[in-house]
């Protein structure tokens, strides 16, 4: 029996679990494949995702899972693709555990790994009271006393972005802060003080942050603290199948080059949500999958291959 499937979605989170929703809808044997590893995992809630504003992550997934389960033609495996290989118009992955999985069409949504700045005391506040987003978590830590752990350019640029959320926001600079006078100028007028001092770590019950710890023993009040994060690529996986990567960006590294039909450089191979993107979100990764599985779809009948029949109930 022919077991290739229409599309094999690789990553389960929002962009996957989106994709995987409208290719199930149109009737297309899918395999998502998910690691079970979203980013935002670690964070209280979804700030600024409608109809979920403030769910946990967790629970947000779990609900997508559910609703997949009404699509006959998709099947969710846990697992890890480790490479991905073409052979003509097919592409096929091996997993880690070494099964191999074919496909004519492939949806990368693998997500991007966030490398935020080592400093004692980010790790187990990030995404709650720590985080890269004031978009996502400035509304929990409003009018609050709030810092920005950056310097020159961007630091000036977090600094007024952070604005929005508090009267009362610091550009913590650790070190030489790096500003031009009309840098200096913009945060003077927008009341933002620079700090230069060395900051040493982080301090607050769990995931709460009360202060910072500055090197020279003091310690400064804060209860939300904004730093930069580089967003880069959790695998070689699209750079395997011939996917480029765009130009890096103010957020990301190496995001892959997608077109306006979510289509990488590669043939057959599709990606949607952070891994091509500057501007991460759920929102943007739920609309990304959804775009990409259209494309997906569009693509099999324009290029007339045989389709697969949808499986009959029971899956794949
Ligand atoms: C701490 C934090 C908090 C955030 N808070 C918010 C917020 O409040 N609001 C908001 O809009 N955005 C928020 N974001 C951003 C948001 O989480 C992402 O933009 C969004 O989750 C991206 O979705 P995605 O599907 O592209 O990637 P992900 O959600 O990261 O999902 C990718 C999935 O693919 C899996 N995977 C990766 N590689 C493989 C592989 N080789 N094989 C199989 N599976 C694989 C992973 O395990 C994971 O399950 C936050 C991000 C972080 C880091």
């Amino acid at each position: 029996m022919d077991d290739i499937r229409d599309c094999i979605v690789v990553g389960g989170g929002a962009a996957g679990l989106s994709a995987a929703l409208v290719l199930g809808r149109a009737r297309r044997s899918t395999l998502v494949i998910d690691a079970g590893a979203p980013s935002n995992a670690p964070a209280h809630g979804i700030g600024g995702l409608l109809g979920n504003d403030g769910r946990p992550p967790a629970d947000f997934y779990a609900a997508g899972r559910r609703e997949l389960a009404a699509y006959p033609s998709v099947a969710l495996r846990a697992g890890e693709v480790v490479a991905g290989a073409r052979a003509g118009d097919r592409i096929t992955l091996t997993l880690s555990d070494g099964d191999r999985v074919t496909a004519r069409r492939v949806v990368l949504a693998t997500g991007m790994d966030y490398v935020p700045p080592t400093l004692p005391g980010v790790a187990e506040r990030w995404g709650r009271t720590v985080f890269h987003c004031p978009f996502c978590h400035g509304w929990e830590v409003r009018d609050r006393p709030l810092a920005v752990l950056d310097r020159g350019a961007s630091g000036v640029h977090r600094a007024l972005l952070l604005r929005m959320w508090s009267d009362d926001v610091t550009l913590l600079a650790d070190g030489p802060a790096g500003l031009d006078d009309g840098e200096a100028a913009s945060l003077r007028a927008a009341g933002v003080p620079v700090d230069e001092r060395p900051v040493a770590g982080l301090e607050g019950p769990g995931a709460t942050l009360t202060s910072v710890r500055m090197a020279d023993g003091t310690a400064r009040p804060c209860g939300g603290l904004l730093v930069p994060v580089t967003l880069r690529q959790r695998s070689p996986l699209a750079a395997q199948l011939g996917a480029v990567a765009a130009a890096p960006g103010f957020v990301a590294t190496d995001a892959v080059a997608v077109d306006a039909m979510a289509r990488t450089t590669a043939p057959g191979v599709f990606a949607a949500g952070d891994l091509t993107t500057q501007m991460p979100s759920v929102a943007s990764a739920v609309a990304a999958g959804s775009l990409a599985a259209a494309m997906v779809v569009q693509a099999i009948v324009a290029e007339g291959l045989p389709a697969t029949t949808a499986p009959a109930e029971g899956g794949p």
